[in-house]
Protein backbone atom coordinates (compact mmCIF):
# COMPACT_ATOMS: atom_id res chain seq x y z
CA UNK A 1 0.00 0.00 0.00
CA UNK A 2 1.44 3.78 -0.74
CA UNK A 3 1.35 6.17 2.14
CA UNK A 4 -0.92 8.50 2.66
CA UNK A 5 -0.58 12.62 3.85
CA UNK A 6 -1.62 11.69 7.48
CA UNK A 7 -3.08 14.71 9.20
CA UNK A 8 -2.81 13.21 12.66
CA UNK A 9 -2.85 15.76 15.83
CA UNK A 10 -0.17 12.98 17.36
CA UNK A 11 1.69 10.66 16.60
CA UNK A 12 2.02 12.17 13.57
CA UNK A 13 3.70 12.10 10.21
CA UNK A 14 7.83 11.69 10.66
CA UNK A 15 10.17 12.60 7.69
CA UNK A 16 10.17 10.02 5.14
CA UNK A 17 13.76 10.13 4.47
CA UNK A 18 14.06 9.08 8.34
CA UNK A 19 12.11 6.52 8.38
CA UNK A 20 14.04 5.05 5.42
CA UNK A 21 17.27 5.69 7.16
CA UNK A 22 16.07 3.80 10.62
CA UNK A 23 14.70 1.29 8.45
CA UNK A 24 17.98 0.81 6.87
CA UNK A 25 19.56 0.17 10.38
CA UNK A 26 16.81 -1.30 12.39
CA UNK A 27 18.63 -4.41 12.55
CA UNK A 28 22.31 -3.25 12.88
CA UNK A 29 23.70 0.18 13.53
CA UNK A 30 26.92 0.99 12.15
CA UNK A 31 29.33 -1.55 12.96
CA UNK A 32 28.17 -2.24 16.14
CA UNK A 33 26.48 -5.51 14.75
CA UNK A 34 23.03 -4.86 16.84
CA UNK A 35 20.09 -2.99 16.95
CA UNK A 36 20.07 0.68 18.65
CA UNK A 37 16.97 -1.53 20.80
CA UNK A 38 19.03 -3.81 22.01
CA UNK A 39 22.40 -2.05 23.12
CA UNK A 40 23.08 -1.23 26.66
CA UNK A 41 22.23 2.85 27.44
CA UNK A 42 25.63 3.16 28.98
CA UNK A 43 27.91 1.73 26.11
CA UNK A 44 30.00 4.16 23.95
CA UNK A 45 28.00 3.76 20.82
CA UNK A 46 24.84 4.78 22.69
CA UNK A 47 26.27 7.66 24.57
CA UNK A 48 27.54 9.25 21.40
CA UNK A 49 23.91 8.58 20.18
CA UNK A 50 22.92 10.60 23.37
CA UNK A 51 25.94 12.85 23.12
CA UNK A 52 24.87 14.13 19.19
CA UNK A 53 21.76 13.94 19.33
CA UNK A 54 21.89 17.18 22.14
CA UNK A 55 24.31 18.92 20.49
CA UNK A 56 22.45 18.85 17.59
CA UNK A 57 19.50 19.94 19.81
CA UNK A 58 21.24 22.70 20.92
CA UNK A 59 22.45 23.89 17.94
CA UNK A 60 18.79 23.64 16.36
CA UNK A 61 17.67 25.70 19.08
CA UNK A 62 20.56 28.05 19.93
CA UNK A 63 20.12 26.70 23.55
CA UNK A 64 22.45 28.50 25.89
CA UNK A 65 25.30 26.41 28.17
CA UNK A 66 23.51 27.36 30.99
CA UNK A 67 20.81 25.39 30.06
CA UNK A 68 20.08 21.35 30.58
CA UNK A 69 18.43 19.40 27.97
CA UNK A 70 16.96 16.29 29.22
CA UNK A 71 15.42 13.71 27.57
CA UNK A 72 13.27 12.12 29.79
CA UNK A 73 9.69 9.47 29.47
CA UNK A 74 6.34 10.34 30.59
CA UNK A 75 5.31 12.37 27.89
CA UNK A 76 3.97 16.52 28.10
CA UNK A 77 1.48 15.26 30.62
CA UNK A 78 3.99 14.03 33.19
CA UNK A 79 5.62 17.34 32.75
CA UNK A 80 2.36 18.77 34.22
CA UNK A 81 3.57 17.22 37.53
CA UNK A 82 7.26 17.40 37.15
CA UNK A 83 6.82 21.43 36.64
CA UNK A 84 4.78 21.94 39.99
CA UNK A 85 6.96 19.78 42.00
CA UNK A 86 10.35 21.07 40.56
CA UNK A 87 9.48 25.04 40.69
CA UNK A 88 6.47 25.59 42.73
CA UNK A 89 8.94 25.54 46.08
CA UNK A 90 9.41 29.00 47.16
CA UNK A 91 5.95 30.92 47.50
CA UNK A 92 3.83 27.28 46.71
CA UNK A 93 2.48 30.04 43.72
CA UNK A 94 2.06 29.76 40.03
CA UNK A 95 0.43 31.77 37.07
CA UNK A 96 -1.23 30.22 34.43
CA UNK A 97 -2.88 31.22 31.13
CA UNK A 98 -5.49 28.93 29.97
CA UNK A 99 -5.56 28.61 26.06
CA UNK A 100 -7.02 25.32 25.91
CA UNK A 101 -6.89 21.58 27.51
CA UNK A 102 -3.69 20.94 27.91
CA UNK A 103 -3.01 24.17 29.75
CA UNK A 104 -6.02 23.15 31.71
CA UNK A 105 -5.06 19.78 33.19
CA UNK A 106 -1.29 21.55 33.77
CA UNK A 107 -3.29 23.80 36.04
CA UNK A 108 -5.49 21.10 37.50
CA UNK A 109 -2.50 18.79 38.40
CA UNK A 110 -0.07 21.78 39.51
CA UNK A 111 -3.02 22.86 42.12
CA UNK A 112 -2.70 19.77 44.17
CA UNK A 113 1.25 21.07 45.26
CA UNK A 114 -0.11 24.44 45.45
CA UNK A 115 -1.65 27.93 44.73
CA UNK A 116 -2.76 28.27 41.30
CA UNK A 117 -3.60 31.43 40.10
CA UNK A 118 -5.79 31.82 36.61
CA UNK A 119 -4.13 34.92 34.76
CA UNK A 120 -6.76 34.83 31.75
CA UNK A 121 -8.51 32.28 29.88
CA UNK A 122 -9.90 31.84 26.53
CA UNK A 123 -12.72 28.93 27.77
CA UNK A 124 -15.44 31.62 27.13
CA UNK A 125 -15.22 32.00 23.32
CA UNK A 126 -14.12 27.83 23.15
CA UNK A 127 -10.39 29.27 22.96
CA UNK A 128 -10.26 30.41 19.58
CA UNK A 129 -7.73 32.75 20.87
CA UNK A 130 -4.91 33.42 23.26
CA UNK A 131 -6.97 35.63 25.88
CA UNK A 132 -5.77 39.37 26.50
CA UNK A 133 -4.40 40.46 30.01
CA UNK A 134 -1.98 42.64 31.12
CA UNK A 135 1.56 42.60 32.98
CA UNK A 136 -0.69 43.74 35.94
CA UNK A 137 -2.64 40.86 36.16
CA UNK A 138 0.40 38.36 36.63
CA UNK A 139 1.32 37.70 40.45
CA UNK A 140 4.27 39.14 41.77
CA UNK A 141 5.34 35.96 44.03
CA UNK A 142 4.18 33.44 41.50
CA UNK A 143 7.19 31.10 41.00
CA UNK A 144 6.75 30.87 37.49
CA UNK A 145 4.39 31.86 34.77
CA UNK A 146 2.84 29.11 32.90
CA UNK A 147 2.21 28.64 29.24
CA UNK A 148 1.31 26.47 26.26
CA UNK A 149 3.01 27.62 23.10
CA UNK A 150 0.78 26.25 20.43
CA UNK A 151 -2.74 24.80 21.37
CA UNK A 152 -3.22 21.37 19.34
CA UNK A 153 -6.73 21.27 19.89
CA UNK A 154 -7.55 24.68 19.04
CA UNK A 155 -5.02 25.87 16.76
CA UNK A 156 -4.18 28.91 18.26
CA UNK A 157 -0.39 30.13 19.63
CA UNK A 158 1.03 32.21 21.30
CA UNK A 159 3.09 35.61 18.71
CA UNK A 160 4.52 37.47 21.83
CA UNK A 161 5.64 35.77 25.11
CA UNK A 162 4.47 37.69 27.90
CA UNK A 163 6.82 39.19 29.82
CA UNK A 164 7.39 38.04 33.27
CA UNK A 165 10.25 40.33 34.36
CA UNK A 166 12.35 38.03 36.93
CA UNK A 167 9.66 35.06 37.30
CA UNK A 168 10.43 32.07 35.08
CA UNK A 169 8.65 31.51 32.25
CA UNK A 170 7.75 27.95 31.57
CA UNK A 171 5.97 26.40 28.13
CA UNK A 172 4.67 23.68 26.97
CA UNK A 173 5.73 23.30 23.16
CA UNK A 174 4.75 19.94 22.17
CA UNK A 175 3.17 20.31 19.30
CA UNK A 176 5.30 23.63 18.08
CA UNK A 177 8.85 22.31 18.98
CA UNK A 178 11.85 23.22 16.31
CA UNK A 179 8.49 24.42 14.14
CA UNK A 180 9.99 27.91 14.22
CA UNK A 181 12.70 30.14 15.89
CA UNK A 182 12.33 31.08 19.75
CA UNK A 183 14.47 32.61 21.94
CA UNK A 184 14.84 30.06 24.76
CA UNK A 185 16.34 32.90 27.24
CA UNK A 186 13.12 34.15 27.24
CA UNK A 187 12.00 30.77 29.45
CA UNK A 188 13.25 29.25 32.20
CA UNK A 189 11.83 25.94 31.22
CA UNK A 190 10.58 24.46 28.35
CA UNK A 191 9.21 20.77 27.25
CA UNK A 192 7.86 19.05 25.12
CA UNK A 193 6.70 15.28 24.17
CA UNK A 194 8.20 13.69 21.22
CA UNK A 195 5.39 12.66 18.81
CA UNK A 196 4.29 15.74 17.69
CA UNK A 197 7.48 16.71 15.57
CA UNK A 198 9.99 15.45 17.11
CA UNK A 199 9.81 11.34 16.71
CA UNK A 200 8.08 8.29 18.35
CA UNK A 201 5.90 8.80 21.44
CA UNK A 202 8.21 7.75 24.66
CA UNK A 203 10.66 10.25 25.01
CA UNK A 204 9.85 13.86 25.91
CA UNK A 205 12.07 17.04 25.88
CA UNK A 206 13.22 19.15 28.63
CA UNK A 207 14.66 22.25 28.25
CA UNK A 208 15.76 24.13 31.86
CA UNK A 209 17.67 26.70 33.34
CA UNK A 210 20.47 26.06 35.89
CA UNK A 211 19.21 27.72 38.75
CA UNK A 212 15.69 26.34 38.49
CA UNK A 213 17.28 22.89 39.46
CA UNK A 214 17.45 21.61 43.39
CA UNK A 215 14.80 23.23 44.72
CA UNK A 216 12.03 20.29 44.40
CA UNK A 217 9.29 19.71 47.35
CA UNK A 218 11.03 17.02 49.63
CA UNK A 219 8.17 14.45 48.71
CA UNK A 220 9.45 14.63 44.90
CA UNK A 221 10.30 10.89 43.82
CA UNK A 222 13.67 10.41 42.46
CA UNK A 223 12.42 10.18 38.63
CA UNK A 224 10.43 13.15 38.60
CA UNK A 225 13.03 15.15 39.86
CA UNK A 226 15.14 17.31 37.25
CA UNK A 227 18.53 17.34 38.93
CA UNK A 228 19.12 14.58 38.74
CA UNK A 229 18.12 13.58 35.75
CA UNK A 230 20.40 16.64 34.80
CA UNK A 231 23.40 15.20 37.15
CA UNK A 232 23.29 11.88 35.63
CA UNK A 233 23.15 13.44 31.69
CA UNK A 234 19.67 11.53 31.54
CA UNK A 235 21.05 8.28 32.04
CA UNK A 236 19.60 7.91 35.73
CA UNK A 237 17.79 4.94 34.40
CA UNK A 238 17.29 3.56 31.43
CA UNK A 239 16.27 6.51 29.16
CA UNK A 240 14.00 5.81 26.09
CA UNK A 241 16.80 4.73 23.76
CA UNK A 242 15.49 4.08 20.22
CA UNK A 243 13.25 7.02 20.89
CA UNK A 244 16.31 9.30 21.31
CA UNK A 245 18.33 7.75 18.56
CA UNK A 246 15.41 8.51 16.18
CA UNK A 247 14.68 12.04 17.48
CA UNK A 248 18.42 12.29 16.67
CA UNK A 249 18.32 11.42 13.36
CA UNK A 250 15.05 14.11 13.10
CA UNK A 251 17.74 16.59 14.37
CA UNK A 252 20.18 15.91 11.65
CA UNK A 253 17.43 15.37 9.06
CA UNK A 254 16.30 19.13 10.38
CA UNK A 255 19.83 20.31 10.32
CA UNK A 256 20.22 19.27 6.39
CA UNK A 257 16.89 21.25 5.78
CA UNK A 258 18.96 24.35 6.85
CA UNK A 259 17.20 24.28 10.16
CA UNK A 260 14.47 25.83 11.99
CA UNK A 261 14.56 29.16 10.29
CA UNK A 262 14.06 27.32 6.92
CA UNK A 263 11.68 24.73 8.07
CA UNK A 264 9.69 28.06 9.63
CA UNK A 265 9.75 29.70 6.16
CA UNK A 266 8.31 26.71 4.88
CA UNK A 267 6.04 26.34 7.46
CA UNK A 268 4.89 29.71 7.02
CA UNK A 269 4.18 28.79 3.30
CA UNK A 270 1.96 25.56 4.34
CA UNK A 271 -0.11 27.32 6.90
CA UNK A 272 -0.33 30.28 4.37
CA UNK A 273 -2.11 28.04 1.74
CA UNK A 274 -4.34 26.51 4.10
CA UNK A 275 -5.04 30.21 6.01
CA UNK A 276 -5.37 31.87 2.26
CA UNK A 277 -8.40 29.67 0.67
CA UNK A 278 -10.29 30.03 4.29
CA UNK A 279 -10.23 32.96 4.25
CA UNK A 280 -11.96 33.28 0.88
CA UNK A 281 -14.25 30.50 1.05
CA UNK A 282 -18.16 30.71 0.96
CA UNK A 283 -18.27 27.15 2.17
CA UNK A 284 -15.16 26.64 4.36
CA UNK A 285 -14.55 28.36 7.45
CA UNK A 286 -11.44 28.46 10.08
CA UNK A 287 -12.39 28.70 13.76
CA UNK A 288 -9.48 30.36 15.41
CA UNK A 289 -9.25 34.61 15.34
CA UNK A 290 -6.77 35.25 12.83
CA UNK A 291 -3.93 36.98 14.71
CA UNK A 292 -3.44 34.35 17.22
CA UNK A 293 -3.24 31.28 14.43
CA UNK A 294 -1.42 28.39 14.57
CA UNK A 295 1.30 27.21 12.30
CA UNK A 296 0.94 23.57 13.12
CA UNK A 297 -3.05 22.56 13.66
CA UNK A 298 -5.04 24.61 11.34
CA UNK A 299 -8.62 23.60 12.37
CA UNK A 300 -11.84 23.97 10.33
CA UNK A 301 -15.48 23.22 9.48
CA UNK A 302 -18.22 23.24 7.21
CA UNK A 303 -21.75 24.83 7.62
CA UNK A 304 -23.16 21.59 8.41
CA UNK A 305 -22.56 18.17 10.34
CA UNK A 306 -23.46 16.13 7.38
CA UNK A 307 -20.90 18.00 5.03
CA UNK A 308 -18.59 17.82 7.81
CA UNK A 309 -18.83 13.91 7.08
CA UNK A 310 -19.11 13.82 3.56
CA UNK A 311 -16.04 16.13 3.13
CA UNK A 312 -14.03 13.74 5.25
CA UNK A 313 -14.59 10.59 3.99
CA UNK A 314 -13.98 12.17 0.51
CA UNK A 315 -10.48 12.85 1.86
CA UNK A 316 -9.91 9.61 2.98
CA UNK A 317 -10.88 8.01 -0.06
CA UNK A 318 -7.98 10.59 -1.53
CA UNK A 319 -5.35 9.71 0.88
CA UNK A 320 -5.85 12.69 2.83
CA UNK A 321 -6.46 11.11 6.57
CA UNK A 322 -7.11 11.65 10.19
CA UNK A 323 -8.73 15.03 9.43
CA UNK A 324 -11.41 14.79 11.60
CA UNK A 325 -11.33 17.23 14.61
CA UNK A 326 -11.17 17.20 17.82
CA UNK A 327 -14.83 16.52 19.29
CA UNK A 328 -14.73 20.29 21.29
CA UNK A 329 -14.24 21.92 17.96
CA UNK A 330 -15.85 19.69 15.80
CA UNK A 331 -15.22 19.65 11.97
CA UNK A 332 -11.68 19.07 10.50
CA UNK A 333 -8.18 20.15 11.81
CA UNK A 334 -5.31 19.61 9.55
CA UNK A 335 -2.06 19.10 11.32
CA UNK A 336 0.65 20.31 8.97
CA UNK A 337 4.13 19.39 11.36
CA UNK A 338 7.37 19.94 10.17
CA UNK A 339 7.13 16.12 8.57
CA UNK A 340 3.89 16.99 6.23
CA UNK A 341 5.37 18.33 2.96
CA UNK A 342 4.03 21.54 1.14
CA UNK A 343 2.34 18.58 -1.45
CA UNK A 344 0.18 17.29 1.12
CA UNK A 345 -1.11 20.51 2.01
CA UNK A 346 -1.57 21.65 -1.59
CA UNK A 347 -3.54 18.29 -2.03
CA UNK A 348 -5.71 19.20 0.79
CA UNK A 349 -6.44 22.64 -0.68
CA UNK A 350 -7.14 21.46 -4.12
CA UNK A 351 -9.91 18.89 -2.65
CA UNK A 352 -11.17 21.32 -0.49
CA UNK A 353 -11.64 23.67 -3.61
CA UNK A 354 -12.76 21.01 -5.57
CA UNK A 355 -16.04 20.17 -2.72
CA UNK A 356 -16.52 23.81 -2.48
CA UNK A 357 -16.94 24.04 -6.67
CA UNK A 358 -19.17 21.08 -6.48
CA UNK A 359 -21.69 22.19 -3.35
CA UNK A 360 -22.81 26.04 -4.30
C1 LIG B 1 -0.11 16.22 23.00
C2 LIG B 1 0.10 17.31 23.97
C3 LIG B 1 0.31 17.08 25.34
C4 LIG B 1 0.23 15.69 25.96
O1 LIG B 1 1.28 14.93 25.60
P1 LIG B 1 1.40 13.40 26.10
O2 LIG B 1 2.76 13.07 25.59
O3 LIG B 1 0.32 12.61 25.48
O4 LIG B 1 1.33 13.41 27.58
C5 LIG B 1 0.55 18.14 26.15
N1 LIG B 1 0.59 19.40 25.67
C6 LIG B 1 0.38 19.68 24.37
C7 LIG B 1 0.43 21.07 23.89
C8 LIG B 1 0.13 18.64 23.48
O5 LIG B 1 -0.08 18.91 22.18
Amino acid sequence: MERVYNFSAGPSMLPFAVLKQAQEEFVCYGDSGMSVMEMSHRSQVFEKILEKAKSDLRTLMHIPENYHILFLQGGGSTQFAMVPLNLMSKNKKADYIITGQWAKKAAEEASRYGEVHIVASSADTNFDRIPEFSASDLSLDADYVYITLNNTIYGTRWHALPDTGDIPLVGDMSSSILSEEIDITKFGLLFAGAQKNLGPAGVTVVIVRDDLLGNAMDFTPTMLRYDIHAKNNSLYNTPPTYGIYFMGRVFEWLLAQGGVAQIQKRNEEKAALLYDFLDHSKLFRGTVVAKDRSLMNVPFVLPTEELNQEFLALAKENGLVNLKGHRTVGGMRASIYNAMPKEGVAALVALMQRFEQTHQ
